[in-house]
């Protein structure tokens, strides 16, 4: 269902497929999970661009847990820079977040990107089942992190890579479920690279100018160096 394509060929359309995924399993979202990504996928919501401040913050917090990790000597301290890049692909309509935060293992992929447990996710989720109000008018309330992205993308794939696991791939179109798999030839030393494919009415957010305001608008609080297509901001 999805293609594996590796970084460079989802950017720069340089290279041959490198990626060999190993042991793809399909898992199905959790019912309340479903239930959001339901309302997101759907909504009309107009502040559609508020999904880069989401994924921004939690690059943010990915580098500030491997900066701490690092200062208490629990890890290494590697030649892989704390700082975030972004990269534009008009003509591939996606864009991508890439960070050398602190990553996640298959456990913690499978975790935190899989069940809602976090963030203002559930209370979401609580608040439409008291049902006062439509999803759409509460969806800018609480923040809903990570499912943000499926308002903009109808497919999302995350590679993450920790110190303490391989290299792994998820994978979904933010429907019934998602592809999980360990990958060979990826190009991540270390962090989360993130990449959405846009739906056609969202192709905006592929505009290198575009990217570079909204920016300027919501993500002015990140503390560590932003990269636009290798161009510090
Ligand atoms: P929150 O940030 O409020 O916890 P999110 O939905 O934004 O909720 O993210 C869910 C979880 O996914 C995060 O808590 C984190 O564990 C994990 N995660 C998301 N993005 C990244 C990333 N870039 N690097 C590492 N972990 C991440
Ligand atoms: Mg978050």
């Amino acid at each position: 269902k999805f293609a594996l394509r590796t970084f460079a060929q989802a950017n720069l359309d340089t290279e041959e497929p490198k990626l060999k995924a190993i042991n793809s399993e399909k898992r199905e979202f959790k019912a309340e999970t479903k239930k959001l990504l339901d309302i997101v996928a759907k909504s009309i919501y107009t502040d559609k661009e508020v999904f880069l401040r989401e994924l921004m913050s939690n690059c943010s917090d990915a580098l500030e847990k491997q900066r701490y990790s690092e200062l208490t000597g629990k890890s290494e301290m590697r030649d892989v820079p704390l700082e975030i890049s972004i990269f534009t692909n008009e003509r591939e309509r996606t864009v991508t977040i890439l960070d050398h935060g602190i990553g996640m293992t298959k456990e913690e992929i499978i975790d935190n990107l899989g069940t809602i447990a976090k963030s203002g996710s559930q209370q979401f989720v609580s608040a439409l089942e008291d049902d006062t109000s439509t999803g759409e008018s509460i969806i800018g309330q609480f923040g809903v992190g990570f499912y943000s992205s499926f308002i903009v993308a109808d497919s999302v794939e995350v590679i993450s890579k920790s110190d303490s696991g391989e290299a792994c791939r998820w994978i979904s179109d933010g429907t019934g479920d998602y592809e999980i798999s360990e990958i060979e030839g990826s190009d991540i030393e270390r962090g989360t690279r993130i990449t959405l494919y846009l739906r056609p009415e969202c192709k905006n957010f592929s505009r290198p100018t575009e990217v570079k305001n909204i920016l300027k608008k919501h993500s002015l609080f990140i503390s560590y160096p932003i990269k636009l297509n290798g161009e510090v901001l």
